[in-house]
C-alpha cells in the first residue's frame, strides 16, 4: 500500500501539469458501455463538450468501435486497466500485469495514451513504479459525486455538478456497468439535463 501522503502528492504533480484553473474536466470510468457510453457521447457531442475517458481494457475489446467513436469525437482516453482489479486484493505482480494489459490494449486498438487512473482509485508500490518505468500519468480526480451509489438519483447528481463542477476540478463519474444496482446508471440522464440548462454553457470544459 502506498502512503496516502506520497499518493496524493503523485496526483498533484500530474494534476497540476494537466489542469487548467479556468477549465472543468469531467471525467468517465469503466466503459466503454454499448448503453451508457453513447448517451454520454451524444450529450457531449450536443454541447460541444471534450471529455477523458479511463476505459477498463476487456471492455474496450468487446466495444472497439465505442472507442473508436470516442476517439474520432476527440476526447482525451486513459487506460483504467484491463478487468479493473483492486490492487489491495490482489498479488502485486498480478495487478502490475494488469495494469500493462489494460495499456497494451489501448494500443493495439491504435490508441496511444500516457494517461491512466487505477481501478477503485487504490494505488500501491507497483502503481508508483509502473507510472515511473513506463512514463505514465496517474490522473485522480478532485470531486466525486458517488454516482455509483444507489441513493443517487439523476436529479441529485445534477445538482452536485452544478454546485461542485467549478474551474479547475476533475470529476470523477461513470460511464460502466460497475454502477448502481443492475446494471443501472444515472450519469447519462443526469448529465443531459445538466447540459440542458441554460447557464451551463458559459463553463468551460476540457479533456485531461
Ligand atoms: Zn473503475
Amino acid at each position: 500500500m502506498l502512503p496516502h501522503l506520497l499518493r496524493n502528492a503523485i496526483a498533484e504533480a500530474v494534476l497540476r501539469k494537466r489542469v487548467r484553473k479556468d477549465k472543468i474536466y469531467l471525467t468517465f470510468d469503466d466503459g466503454p458501455d454499448p448503453v451508457h457510453t453513447p448517451r454520454i457521447l451524444d450529450t457531449l457531442k450536443q454541447s460541444g463538450i471534450k471529455a477523458t475517458f479511463f476505459v477498463v481494457g476487456e471492455a474496450a475489446d468487446k466495444h472497439k468501435d465505442i472507442l473508436r467513436r470516442i476517439h474520432n469525437e476527440g476526447h482525451s482516453i486513459g487506460s483504467h486497466s484491463q478487468t479493473h482489479m483492486h490492487a489491495w486484493k490482489t498479488l502485486p505482480w498480478t495487478s502490475y500485469g494488469d495494469i500493462r494489459k489494460g495499456m497494451a490494449s489501448l494500443a493495439e486498438h491504435g490508441v496511444e495514451s500516457k494517461l491512466w487512473r487505477p481501478p477503485y482509485g487504490k494505488a500501491s508500490l507497483q502503481t508508483l513504479i509502473y507510472s515511473l518505468r513506463e512514463n505514465k500519468d496517474l490522473a485522480y480526480w478532485t470531486g466525486d459525486p458517488q454516482d455509483y451509489d444507489p441513493s443517487n438519483s439523476a436529479s441529485s447528481l445534477q445538482n452536485w455538478l452544478n454546485e461542485h463542477a467549478t474551474p479547475g476540478s476533475v470529476i470523477l463519474l461513470h460511464d460502466g456497468r460497475r454502477t448502481q444496482e443492475g446494471g443501472k446508471n444515472v450519469t447519462p440522464d443526469a448529465l443531459e439535463a445538466y447540459f440542458n440548462q441554460t447557464d451551463i454553457p458559459s463553463r468551460s470544459f476540457a479533456a485531461l
